[in-house]
């Protein structure tokens, strides 16, 4: 799947949709960046203040429902991570994303509008070498019965479960492997997900305002809610899928290694990283 060169887009591409927690209309906007410059969030209607965002895992300042990443000056942009997801899974390695408001639009509660995005703007290849991080020594994080454990190898793969006591939940496990085509042949409409009764909750604490079955599936006492069922008979998993690749791309750089991973969440996503890169004899950035 990995070029050796440094990828952006070619052309600047916009979109604008609902966020999924504020509720509010909010513009994205995808522009092209130079080698070099990584992935870099832009608050545009945060004015007279820093007003970007390096996606970089120490930046990230909450979990809960979602991967918010925050600057010095106090500037955050939630829910980043199926866009991120989307970014990874197209192979590139710098852009500016602009959006003015504090979080991503939802779109559909998967990666592929993004994708379509980015495809719709162009990759656009330069003669800069990409570094990649290399995994050197198996490392493992565990959290409770959680756990994400990361080896070497020569390409990516990810063999995930999850484990939800609901019987509606099932195809709990998945192997992904990265090809050319296999983030968007294989897992890209995945979806978000929720339980209906947690619905009341997330209102009663200002949050999914913007939610709808139009962008998440939601499951009820007696099935999937959603009149259109499930998009892939294991959507659950391949969903769990893309917010894994999201977060794990907030290590800066593509990295190479075979994971395994259970009952993972943006927490331990996020937790996993800050332990692995105090771990220096476990990998390698060249
Ligand atoms: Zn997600």
């Amino acid at each position: 799947m990995l070029s050796s060169f440094q990828k952006t887009i070619n052309s600047k591409i916009s979109c604008s949709s609902i966020a999924l927690h504020s509720g509010q209309k909010t513009t994205l906007t995808l522009h092209p960046a130079i080698e070099n410059t990584g992935i870099v969030f832009v608050r545009s209607d945060q004015k007279n203040v820093d007003n970007k965002i390096n996606a970089n895992f120490r930046n990230v300042t909450t979990t809960n429902l979602g991967t918010t990443i925050s600057n010095s000056s106090s500037v955050k942009i939630s829910t980043i991570e199926h866009l991120m997801a989307s970014i990874w899974g197209c192979g590139i390695d710098n852009l500016i994303i602009e959006v003015d408001g504090p979080e991503i639009p939802i779109m559909d509660g998967s990666s592929e509008p993004f994708v379509f995005m980015i495809e719709c703007a162009g990759i656009k290849t330069s003669d800069q070498i990409r570094k990649v991080i290399s995994i050197t020594k198996k490392f493992c994080f565990t959290q409770e019965d959680k756990f994400i454990e990361v080896s070497p190898s020569s390409t990516f793969e990810l063999d995930i479960r999850i484990d939800f006591d609901n019987s509606n939940i099932t195809n709990n496990q998945y192997e992904f492997h990265a090809s050319n085509n296999s983030f968007k042949n294989d897992i890209c409409r995945a979806r978000t997900f929720c339980f209906e009764d947690e619905i009341k909750a997330m209102h009663t604490n200002g949050l999914a305002k913007g939610g709808s079955l139009n962008n998440a599936i939601v499951i009820g006492k007696d099935g999937i809610i959603n009149e259109t069922g499930l998009r892939y008979k294991d959507e659950f998993v391949k969903h769990k899928t893309l917010d894994f690749l999201g977060d794990m791309y907030l290590a800066q750089h593509f990295i190479i290694g075979k994971f395994k991973a259970f009952k993972t969440g943006h927490n331990i996503n996020n937790k996993f990283l800050h332990q692995l890169f105090a771990n220096e004899d476990c990998w390698n950035l060249s």
